[in-house]
């Protein structure tokens, strides 16, 4: 079968599509034949090697999943199972998405929502469950519609536009900051009621700023998340999932503080099982599917090559399905 494999030696580092036998494949419970992978931020650091995300080589990347069970030990899987998988340290630590079959373990398998099909799921990806994990953050944190608007940071971004479409759709005014005058067509598409030009947001700012935001998803990090926390509204949450700008927070306590903001961080990768479920029940109800078509782009394993590097670059819009098997 075809993956991507990631190789670092003494000739350095290395992503290239490869031929692999299923005898190859790292122990587990469960045989996925993999209908689609997707291309998040962090496979493309991986194929690019632009961070340290691969902890052991050989390794084939792809922290997203869906396809169809082929050979199951695992109680709650049988064989024609349609399944998905995020994170886990797929893709990092344990050989992912990116070939057209992967061994894993099945307690990290969710079933399929019967909602979308194994490509929609794929569309939504990583990026889009840790987006309704930020919604939800905010929600259990009491941000309704009403309180105000809530801006969306790295909106062109695959876990931005998911945002977006889940937000307008649950009817909060949504402000995308965004890097690219160009896409803002495609974010009004979305739902975004308003621009923001993210050069608003990236430089050093004031520990306290007038307050606008009533809550806010950041997928970018740094002197950005600094400036939203300074300027959120009195009890506001931020949901914090990104470091595209910086995996710094040049920040104060201030807003904490004096303002009672909350920072809530979203990790997606270990998030629990039943959490897991509860997002993906949520995206069947609250996303609008005809979204979909225009946030994704179909790749094939050879492209994502390529488009990882086009990632890395911020020159990529929304979400990237690879098609495994073309
Ligand atoms: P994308 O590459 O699709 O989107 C990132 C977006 O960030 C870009 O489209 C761009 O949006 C913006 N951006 C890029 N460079 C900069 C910069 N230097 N300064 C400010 N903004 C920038 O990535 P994803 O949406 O998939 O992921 C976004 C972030 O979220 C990543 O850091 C990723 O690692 C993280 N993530 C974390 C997860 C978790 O579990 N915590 C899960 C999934 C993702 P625009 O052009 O509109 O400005």
């Amino acid at each position: 079968m075809q993956a991507i494999l990631i190789n670092k030696d003494d000739s350095g580092y290395t992503a290239q599509i490869s031929q692999i036998d299923e005898a190859q494949l790292p122990a587990g419970d469960v045989l996925v034949q993999v209908d689609y992978s997707t291309l998040n931020y962090k496979d493309s650091l991986a194929i690019t090697g632009s961070s340290p995300v691969v902890r052991s080589f050989p390794m084939v990347p792809g922290i997203d999943l869906a396809g169809t069970v082929e050979h199951s030990d695992h109680a709650d899987f049988k064989v024609g199972d349609k399944v998905v998988l995020n994170g886990f340290g797929v893709g990092e630590g344990h050989w992912g998405g990116l070939a057209q079959k992967a061994r894993v373990n099945g307690d990290w398998l969710v079933p399929l929502p019967t909602a979308f099909t194994p490509k929609q799921a794929m569309t939504i990806g990583t990026a889009g469950y840790t987006a309704m994990l930020c919604v939800m953050a905010l929600e259990q944190h009491g941000v309704t519609p009403d309180q105000g608007e809530i801006l969306v940071t790295g909106a062109a971004g695959g876990v931005g536009s998911i945002a977006i479409s889940l937000l307008a759709k649950l009817g909060y005014q949504v402000v995308a900051s965004s890097g690219r005058a160009e896409q803002t067509d495609y974010l009004l598409g979305l739902g975004a009621t308003a621009i923001m030009d993210r050069s608003e947001l990236s430089a050093k700012g004031r520990p306290l700023a007038k307050e606008r935001w009533a809550g806010a998803i950041d997928a970018v990090g740094s002197h950005t998340l600094a400036n939203i926390c300074a300027a959120m509204k009195y009890g506001g949450t931020v949901a914090a999932c990104g470091l595209a700008q910086g995996f710094d927070l040049p920040a104060t306590v201030m807003p904490f503080i004096l303002r009672g903001v909350t920072l809530a961080g979203i990790d997606s990768v270990y998030r629990p099982k039943a959490d897991r479920i509860d997002a993906w029940n949520r995206l069947a109800q609250d996303l609008d599917l005809s979204h979909l078509d225009t946030i994704m782009t179909e790749i094939t394993l050879q492209q994502a090559l390529t488009t990882a590097k086009d990632q890395m670059a911020g020159h990529t819009r929304g979400r990237f399905v690879v098609n495994v098997n073309s």
